[in-house]
């Protein structure tokens, strides 16, 4: 298996920035959004959501927790994401479903089992949930991520950071650079309350990798709203993932969430709210998929010709900003 490779293309105002990723024979220019799925909020199987999933994204975000309970109905785990392998997939570590479903029995053996055997490009670390370990947090998410690490290499594990004081979390990055992971994963919510405590935060562990491992990407989980996108590259965000395709339908005339029912509000002419014979769940799914994908091409395009700020300041105004650049 190749290894995972990060070139820098291009960067401008603040710390945003254009990578390029080849990974096993596939490449992908960040910053990029992987949409998840999730057997917690899907009505579907979620194997029928990723393969339709698959058609019309090529990131994509799936749980180990879910690979290990299709294997359970008699599919087995490295056959389960066969029909995908020109996507690029990203397999989350399944203590999200876990938690949810309460399923004490989501141990460590189990993602180990799951993550050797699945046809993922790049996997999620265990991650140590702060009430889980109370003092001993910090040790118990560096064992954990080296364990994870241990599993398949430090090429594609990516390591879950909770933050739970600003210096744990630098401590923990301070100690998880050394080991040569390319990519680190921040919950978004506990960067802060406000969107400004959270880029400040993003910005500051940003600055805290380029003096020491500049090619190290940032990932955040859990974001999907526009505006926070175009914030979080700002501050130096490249990879994001969310369930929020699913949930909410993009107004594109001011990056607002709407209801899941209002997509016919939003006026939008897409090739897909035109499409009559598509049913509506369809219809929102890739509604909201080609309006990231545009949008984040258009970021991207505008940190090539270095207009990022003023793209940026059609939806964000100035105060936002200040600190940051
Ligand atoms: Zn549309």
């Amino acid at each position: 298996m190749l290894g995972f490779v990060t070139t820098s293309i291009y960067k401008s105002v603040a710390e945003s920035r254009v990578n390029k990723i080849d990974i096993n024979g596939k490449s992908l220019v960040t910053p990029c959004y992987f949409p998840a799925v999730s057997s917690c909020v899907t009505t579907y199987s979620t194997s029928d959501l990723l393969k339709f999933l698959g058609q019309h994204s090529r990131p994509l975000l799936t749980s180990a927790y879910d690979l290990y309970t299709e294997s359970l109905g008699g599919i087995p785990i490295e056959k389960q994401l066969e029909e995908l392998s020109a996507n690029v997939i990203l397999l989350d570590s399944g203590r999200y479903e876990s938690s949810w479903f309460n399923d004490t029995d989501w141990t460590f053996e189990r993602y180990r089992e799951v993550v050797q055997q699945a046809l993922s490009d790049f996997y999620m670390s265990f991650d140590v949930f702060p009430g889980d370990a109370q003092d001993h947090f910090e040790q118990e998410t560096i064992s954990h991520i080296r364990q994870s690490i241990a599993v398949r290499s430090e090429d594609v594990c990516i390591p879950v950071l909770h933050m739970t004081t600003h210096d744990t979390l630098f401590s923990m990055l301070e100690t998880i650079t050394t080991d040569g992971v390319k990519l680190v994963a921040l919950p978004e919510r506990e960067l802060g309350d406000t969107i400004l405590e959270r880029c400040s935060n993003l910005y500051e562990v940003r600055q805290f990798l380029d003096s020491r491992s500049p090619d190290v990407l940032i990932h955040i989980l859990g974001c999907g709203h526009p505006v926070s996108l175009l914030l979080y590259i700002y501050a130096g965000a490249d990879t994001f993932d969310s369930l929020d395709w699913q949930k909410f339908v993009i107004d594109p005339s001011d990056l607002s969430f709407r209801d899941y029912s209002h997509l016919f509000l939003t006026n939008c002419h897409c090739r897909y709210c035109s499409n009559d014979a598509l049913p509506y769940v369809h219809r929102v799914y890739l509604h909201n998929l080609l309006f990231i994908k545009q949008f984040l091409n258009d970021i991207i395009l505008s940190i090539k010709d270095d207009t990022f700020e003023s793209f940026l300041k059609r939806y964000v105004s100035p105060p936002v900003l200040g600190g940051m650049s």
